[in-house]
């Protein structure tokens, strides 16, 4: 663990945008940091960066995460600007793949080592912002926050409040699991206008 004390986001980026914790730093183009208001009362806790996150942008959630973000956003009626975002882990996790839509490399989700190596930075995150609800994506994220493996199915669109974040987690799909799997598409999208509800309550 590295004692970081109290320290602004910015050194805290710059910070991160060096990290070697994992052997993630040896395949990535860019760390990918956080982005948004700091004062946001909603942030959302996505997996990883993507390909084109890492490779195109330098930003999160962009490419088809950022078309997934847009939606999201659309369905809440909240602006970009109004939230934080960041990921779980701040580089790319990539897997050989020869027909790669970015470089010869395909996504994957990140390991249980790589997760634990940078917890220290997502802690950091939370308690500069300190947001009232944490919208997670997917399973990742979810298992990353109450730190334990997890089933979708046995959370989400069930919001519960964490002592040790003094916030509410509200527990999403990810939205790129409602491709692969149609039959959770309606599931999702009754868990965003729940969402939608549970923010004007509680913001
Ligand atoms: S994924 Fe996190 S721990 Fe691993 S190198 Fe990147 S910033 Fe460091």
């Amino acid at each position: 663990m590295i004692e970081t004390g109290a320290i602004s986001m910015e050194q805290l980026n710059r910070q991160v945008s060096q990290c070697t914790h994992c052997p993630l730093w040896t395949t990535r183009t860019q760390v990918i940091t956080g982005q948004g208001s700091l004062t946001a009362p909603l942030m959302l806790l996505g997996e990883a960066p993507g390909g084109h996150e890492d490779m195109v942008s330098g930003q999160a959630f962009t490419g088809e995460a950022g078309q997934h973000l847009e939606e999201f956003l659309q369905f809440i009626d909240i602006g970009r600007q109004e939230i934080y975002l960041t990921n779980t882990v701040k580089c790319r996790p990539t897997k050989p793949s020869p027909r790669g839509r970015y470089g010869p490399y395909s996504n994957r989700r990140p390991k249980a080592s790589e997760i634990k190596a940078c917890s220290h930075w997502l802690e950091q995150e939370l308690k500069l912002v300190s947001p009232k609800i944490i919208a997670t994506l997917g399973t990742v994220p979810l298992g990353r926050l109450l730190g334990k493996n997890i089933a979708m199915k046995d959370y989400h669109g069930r919001p519960f409040f964490s002592e040790q974040y003094q916030a509410w987690v509200f527990p999403l799909f990810h939205p790129a699991a409602i491709i692969y799997n149609r039959k959770i598409q309606p599931l999702y999208y009754a868990d965003l206008a729940q969402l939608k509800e549970f923010i004007k309550m509680h913001l």
